[in-house]
């Protein structure tokens, strides 16, 4: 196909196209092996040095300090939401969580299961100029909490926190599965940062999770083992066989995001395409986005139409115009466009121009 759509999905989400044609042309003979890595056994020392390669580069990215381990972890975002309270906290823990979006919601919903007490600490709360989230000062912090867990982008409600929460006690736990990459991060401000890879990672199911070492060691009795953080970190997150073809792939975006100048080039880059669109929006009067300024996602950017009768006829006339995507979550409704590290800023005025045609033949 040669005008290949832009794709705006939320997840499974576009990928670099440099990355796909990589792995389309070695499908086939990756290594010059004349077999494809899906054929290899994970135990082969030229798979290994590939998937050790691909652990390095994520570090390298993220700047992530030794006393973290670095997992490469199957069941995808919502597998760690079980994961983390069963690997960092007592069955009779109470744990913090930051009630922002359906994520979050989903989150702490699995937690309950496995602790004695979730604490929503706090949630949204509207404002004048939108959504935002309730401010620090009013947060409810318990004083002894395993962790505090949140989600520092709602990939449905497009709502994000960009500062990491300051003057918390308790080790933060971040579900980075919508923004991880997205722009330099300080690792060492969390004691678990996991993600969910069919975003800004890699084909979905796979999932990454960096664990602060110290962490680690007091799991609960029935953590399945393959969940087990510290036992996957002993096997160099092999203890199950992995998701091979998913780790080389995630292994080529890392090295593709180095290649653009790593996170602060993809940050520049991503507020970059999260402004233009915003300030279209904001000068319109036909489109609007309910979220206060302060807590927009740069990576998901929910958007409703004056009349939601229209948005039918604007969904089918965008994928003519060779842009896909766009419908918002089926809880939500409206419309919705991700802006994940992939997507060019190109894409990004190819929407603009699309959504300023459809308004003038409204
Ligand atoms: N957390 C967030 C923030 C997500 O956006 C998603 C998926 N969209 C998930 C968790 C769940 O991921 P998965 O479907 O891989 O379990």
């Amino acid at each position: 196909m040669s005008n290949a759509p832009f794709n705006f999905s939320a997840g499974p989400a576009m990928l670099p196209k440099a990355v796909m044609r990589q792995a389309q042309e070695e499908l086939l003979n990756w290594n010059n092996t004349g077999v494809s890595v899906m054929e290899f056994s994970h135990r082969d020392p030229a798979y290994v040095k590939m998937a050790r390669q691909a652990e390095q580069d994520l570090r390298d990215l993220l700047a992530v300090p030794d006393d973290y381990e670095v997992l490469f972890l199957q069941g995808g975002g919502r597998g760690q939401f079980s994961a983390v309270p069963q690997n960092i906290a007592a069955k009779t823990a109470t744990v913090d969580y930051l009630d922002t979006g359906i994520w979050s919601g989903y989150a702490i919903r699995e937690a309950q299961k496995y602790v004695r007490e979730v604490n929503v600490a706090a949630g949204t709360v509207e404002t004048g100029n939108g959504k935002a989230i309730a401010p620090r000062s009013d947060w409810q912090l318990s004083d002894n909490a395993a962790y505090f867990h949140y989600c520092p982008n709602e990939t449905v409600d497009g709502i994000a926190l960009h500062e990491i929460p300051a003057d918390i006690q308790a080790p933060i736990v971040a579900d980075m599965s919508s923004n991880i990459l997205s722009e330099p991060l300080d690792v060492s401000r969390f004691g678990v940062i996991y993600a969910g890879a069919q975003k800004n990672i890699g084909p979905s199911g796979f999932a990454i999770a960096i664990v602060r070492k110290d962490l680690l060691g007091h799991p609960q009795p029935e953590l399945s083992s393959i969940m087990d953080y510290q036992l996957q970190a002993k096997d160099g997150s092999m203890y199950n066989t992995p998701n091979t073809f998913a780790w080389y792939l995630a292994g080529l975006v890392f090295q593709w995001i180095k290649e653009q100048g790593g996170l602060a080039a993809m940050g520049e880059q991503n507020h970059r395409k999260a402004k233009t669109l915003y300030d279209y929006i904001d000068q319109s009067d036909f489109y609007r986005n309910s979220v206060h300024p302060a807590n927009r996602s740069i990576m998901n950017v929910p958007f409703q139409l004056a009349d939601e009768r229209l948005d039918e006829r604007f969904l089918l006339q965008a994928k003519d115009a060779g842009l896909m995507g766009l419908k918002g979550h089926r809880f939500v409704g409206g419309m919705r466009a991700s802006i994940y590290n992939a997507m060019p800023l190109e894409g990004v005025n190819a929407l603009i121009d699309f959504m300023d045609e459809f308004q003038r033949n409204a």
